[in-house]
């Protein structure tokens, strides 16, 4: 028997795959990791065949094709005002989760710190923890998960690397506001902490707000990584294919791990997506389509015992299950997709400790119908 030692010994399954496994285990309706359930634009599809058919069907370049970074680099431009040099400053990635992963590799060595925010999408800590960062976390908590900037300076240290935020935030849907930008400004300034901002639901922001992408600031950019996925853009989670923007300086590094992690990615559908994001119109009307799925699931919603928080972005609805049970939210979860047959993800699975506030995650990205037998599964609760 041969011994070994885990660089992860406290890690387990996430827990998007436990409660994917369960809901089909159960025959139940998945509201618990986000996917949606409607299809990604037809014209999109055709355009991956097309590209295929032409035989675009080898590496394409480390970096990613130079017509898409191209696009990359009009759409930013477009949205937050700014210009990203598309062939030192972009790179085409497998994912959001590889270019978050990336950006820590190419950055953290043992000892430096990061500071995160929990709730926190699950593959941060892990990802610091494996290349011998130590994880700072700093707990936001229900209802309006507000970030005390005074509270996150005592956490900040000379051994500070690195600050992660994801805005708009998976599981809360909260989002950052100019306050919040002004305080960042403020920490970071005159000292070299890095940010990666995982900006995967830049276009799901609610009620007329704006997203405040770190590319917005030139103090921030400065020291920013941004981390995007297509997945979240065409509803493709399975293509697993996103992008990371960064200054030249901070994309050297980032290339120079990027490029033995999988050196690149996803040939055509690369071309696809270049073609298709000449169509602003897609990106630029996506939040009042997902507006609308927002609201019509939180309307039905009323009609249960779930009580809602606020939601300004993301695909993600929290609700506090106080009402219902005093369950811990992880056993409340199992028994919910067991004996009443919707699928959710216990908001717990996002803190390190493991800190149970009686709320749960749906995700909203289905269709009407889904929405529909889902809710009249969840009044009966
Ligand atoms: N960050 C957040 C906050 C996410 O919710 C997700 C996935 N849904 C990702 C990163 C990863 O994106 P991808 O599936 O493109 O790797
Ligand atoms: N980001 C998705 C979610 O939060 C799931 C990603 C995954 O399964 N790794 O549900």
């Amino acid at each position: 028997m041969i011994h070994f030692r885990s660089k992860l010994p406290k890690t387990e399954t996430t827990i998007f795959t436990v409660m994917s496994a369960l809901a089909t285990e159960y025959n139940a309706i998945n509201l618990s990791q986000g996917f949606p359930d409607f299809d990604s634009p037809p014209q999109l599809i055709d355009l991956v065949g097309s590209f295929m058919k032409q035989g675009k069907n080898q590496y394409a370049p480390m970096a990613g094709l130079l017509i898409l970074r191209n696009q990359i680099a009009e759409k930013v431009e477009l949205l937050y005002n700014t210009s990203y040099d598309p062939e030192t400053e972009i790179t085409i990635t497998a994912g959001g989760t590889q270019a978050i992963f990336t950006a820590i590799a190419a950055t953290i060595i043992p000892g430096d710190e990061v500071i995160i925010f929990e709730p926190a999408y699950d593959s941060y800590a892990p990802s610091i923890k494996l290349l011998g960062g130590l994880v700072k976390p700093f707990e936001l908590v229900p209802p309006d998960y507000k970030i005390d900037w005074d509270m996150v300076k005592k956490l900040i240290s000379s051994r500070t690397r690195m600050i992660i935020l994801n805005s708009p935030q998976n599981p809360t849907g909260v989002i950052l506001d100019e306050e919040d930008i002004k305080q960042l400004i403020s920490i970071t300034k005159g000292t070299d902490i890095l940010i990666l901002s995982d900006e995967v639901y830049e276009h799901l922001v609610y009620d007329d707000r704006q997203h405040l992408s770190m590319a917005r600031y030139p103090e921030l950019k400065e020291r920013s990584f941004v981390t995007v996925s297509f997945g979240k853009l065409f509803h493709t989670t399975g293509w697993k294919l996103g992008y990371c923007l960064a200054p030249e300086i901070l994309m050297n590094e980032f290339r120079k791990v990027h490029q033995f992690l999988v050196f690149s990615v996803n040939t055509p559908m690369q071309y696809a997506i270049a073609e298709f994001l000449k169509n602003t119109g897609y990106y630029t009307e996506l939040n009042s389509f997902f507006q609308q799925k927002r609201d019509y699931f939180r309307d039905l919603m009323q009609q249960t015992r779930f009580e809602l928080l606020p939601c300004y972005g993301s695909y993600f609805q929290c609700a506090s299950i106080k009402n219902i049970t005093e369950e811990k939210d992880i056993d409340f979860v199992q028994r919910l997709t067991k004996e009443h047959q919707v699928a959710a993800i216990p908001a717990s699975a996002f803190y390190n400790r493991g800190n149970d506030y009686g709320i749960v995650r749906f995700c909203f990205a289905k269709k009407q119908e889904t929405l529909e037998k889902a809710v009249n599964l969840l009044a009966k609760v």
